[in-house]
Parts: C-alpha cells; sequence; structure tokens
C-alpha cells in the first residue's frame, strides 16, 4: 500500500506535481484550500451575500458546489444554485439529471431556466438556423458561451444573488488565454480571471481557477458526487481543441505550463487599466444590457439566429 505523503492512511490522488500521491481527505483539504484562496484573493462572496453557483451537471461546477457547500456557513455567505437549459436533445437531460441529484443530496433547491424562455430558442434551432442562413459564420461555442454568459446574469439577479460562482477551472483559463495570445488579443475578455467584470453587471468568479481539470474529477469521484462524464455534441474540432490537446500533452511532459500561463495572465491584467475598457461602454439598444457598440452580443446572436 502506499501512503499519504502527509499521514499514514492509503493514497487515492497522484498528482502531477507532488513526489508522492495523497489520501482522499488530505487531498481534499488541498483542493479546498485552493478555492478559498481564489475566493479570497477575489473579495466575494462577501459575508451576508448570496452567490448564484452556476451548475452544468458536469465534474467542475459539482466539486465547485461540494467545496462552497462546506465554506459557506462558516464564511457566512449562502448559496443559489441555478442552471441554464441550452435546448440540446440528447445530451443536456442527463447533465441535468445529475445537477438536480447533487442539489438534492446537499438540500438546495435548483433554480432552472432555459434559453427558450429567456431567448426564445434553443441551441438545436439555433445550430440549425446558423446553418441554414450564415454557414461557417457563427459557431454553436460563440452563441452559446454569449447567450450562457447573459442567461447567468439574468438568472442571478432573479434569484437575488450578489455574484455569480461559475465552474471554470485552470486548464479551461490557460486554454482561453493561449487562444486569445494566437488571435492577437491577450486581454480579449478582461472578465477571465473572474475579478473584473463590465460596469453594472454582477461580479463574475471562478473559485476553481487554481485547481487543475484533472483534479476536479478526482474531487467529484473521491466524493462520490453525481456528474454527467458525457461531451456536449456541439464541441468543434476548431482552435479550442488543438489548443486544449497541445496544453494537454505539455503539461504532462512538463508540469505547471498552466499555472505558469495563469500567472503571465495575471501579471498582463495587472498592467493594463482595465476601467478605460468598462467607461466605453453604451447600453444596448434592445435589452439596456453594456456593450461597446449600439447592440449586444447576445442580442445580435438573437436577431441573426432566430428560428
Ligand atoms: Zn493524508
Ligand atoms: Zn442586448
Amino acid at each position: 500500500m502506499v501512503s499519504c505523503l502527509r499521514c499514514d492512511k492509503r493514497a487515492q490522488a497522484s498528482l502531477a506535481y507532488e513526489e508522492r500521491p495523497l489520501c482522499r481527505e488530505h487531498f481534499n483539504r488541498l483542493f479546498q484550500d485552493r478555492v478559498k484562496r481564489a475566493l479570497r484573493e477575489a473579495g466575494f462572496p462577501k459575508r451576508g451575500d448570496c452567490a448564484a453557483v452556476a451548475l452544468s451537471g458536469g465534474k467542475d461546477s459539482a466539486a465547485l458546489l461540494h467545496v462552497l457547500h462546506s465554506l459557506a456557513e462558516r464564511q457566512g455567505f449562502e448559496l443559489k444554485p441555478i442552471l441554464v437549459d441550452e435546448g440540446i436533445a440528447g445530451y443536456r437531460p442527463a447533465c441535468t439529471k445529475k445537477a438536480r441529484e447533487l442539489c438534492g443530496q446537499l438540500g438546495y433547491e435548483l433554480y432552472e431556466t432555459s434559453y427558450k424562455e429567456l431567448f426564445g430558442t434553443t441551441m438545436d434551432l439555433a445550430v440549425r438556423s446558423a446553418k441554414r442562413k450564415q454557414e461557417g459564420v457563427f459557431t454553436p461555442c460563440s452563441f452559446c458561451g454569449v447567450w450562457r454568459r447573459k442567461a447567468l446574469e439574468q438568472t442571478a439577479r432573479a434569484v437575488g444573488a450578489d455574484c455569480v460562482v461559475t465552474g471554470h477551472n485552470l486548464d479551461d483559463l490557460a486554454q482561453t488565454f493561449l487562444m486569445n495570445l494566437l488571435r492577437g488579443e491577450p486581454l480579449r475578455r478582461v472578465s477571465l480571471l473572474g475579478e473584473c467584470t463590465s460596469s453594472g453587471s454582477l461580479p463574475l468568479l471562478k473559485p476553481l481557477l487554481y485547481c487543475p481539470e484533472r483534479e476536479c474529477g478526482l474531487y467529484s469521484k473521491l466524493n462520490k458526487l453525481p456528474f454527467h462524464a458525457g461531451q456536449c455534441p456541439y464541441v468543434v474540432r476548431g482552435l479550442r481543441h488543438r489548443v486544449r490537446a497541445f496544453l494537454r500533452e505539455l503539461e504532462s511532459d512538463f508540469p505547471g505550463r498552466n499555472f505558469a500561463l495563469l500567472g503571465s495572465l495575471r501579471e498582463l491584467q495587472e498592467k493594463k487599466d482595465l476601467r478605460k475598457v468598462s467607461a466605453r461602454l453604451k447600453e444596448c439598444s434592445v435589452c439596456g444590457g453594456p456593450t461597446p457598440t449600439g447592440l449586444c452580443r447576445p442580442c445580435e446572436y438573437q436577431r441573426a439566429l432566430a428560428p
């Protein structure tokens, strides 16, 4: 039996950058400490705050809710899990089922909403419409991402939350940052790390930013959390796919690259004056949301992809 790096118990979690594996308890502690650090750095949620936790039904947001659940009472904040149904037949229902199970186990009511309800369409319809009208112009992930962000903001406000918390992990952020660099826009989404948001919108937090994807899966498995392991059928084999494969290979040969990318992003963000970005925002003529032009991206996509 291999014993834990920190105690005599059986080791269950091997980490690429630790010389010896950890037992369940010590792995959990490490994972939870990373989440605590991210929350401390973000300065949210504050005591008395209500945080809307975006659940997808996958391993990341399951781990997120589980850790926050253990912190909420001690740190004096409230949690409201929310779920956005994109309308993807054959995928979403299985994920939603797991998210409901998780909420049942931890004793939360799950607030559910959908693209249908908020935008009058579904991903299945919008993808068909994109193919018909704008062949190749819009990739499903681009409009889904924009709509999800707006849906989370609206739903979080509807449940009375003070901030939105999402399950983006270290790998997700490293990929997005490297993609931005490859596009020549290093700070394309200034909210990448979560602290900075456009004026008027709720603070968006990513407490798993120090948690590698593999460890989010490990956390959910070791703690027997219900999650759906399937992949969205609309994932395109585009730039993100290539970047993900590249970083995975790099990380396995040279562990710590994702952490290094995160460090570079943080340094860049600190140098850039982000106030200028939010000062330039106007109000969307349709929904009133923040936008650098007269029409926000969610509304633009809604108009272009109407069924
Ligand atoms: Zn141990
Ligand atoms: Zn709008």
